[in-house]
């Protein structure tokens, strides 16, 4: 499970956010969320993708890592 990259990814952004100084920190609130991606492969090549932010549009809530079902714990 330490090789989730997920669960690294997730980590890094949150070692990120924790470097930000302070008056950003009070300007700008991070909360990490989870989006449905659709990938569309067509003919021809053609590529697509529609990404379903849900809630509201701010993304679902981020409870367990979707890779590899950790739960995620900590503030997000
Ligand atoms: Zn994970």
């Amino acid at each position: 499970m330490d090789d989730c990259r997920f669960c690294k990814s997730l980590e890094f952004k949150k070692e990120l956010d924790a470097r930000r100084d302070k008056l950003e920190k009070q300007l700008f609130k991070k909360k990490y969320t989870v989006a449905i991606v659709d990938r569309i492969l067509g003919p021809y090549g053609r590529r697509g993708r529609i990404t379903d932010y849900g809630f509201r549009g701010c993304g679902y809530p981020l409870k367990y890592c979707p890779m590899c079902g950790k739960k995620i714990t900590g503030r997000l």
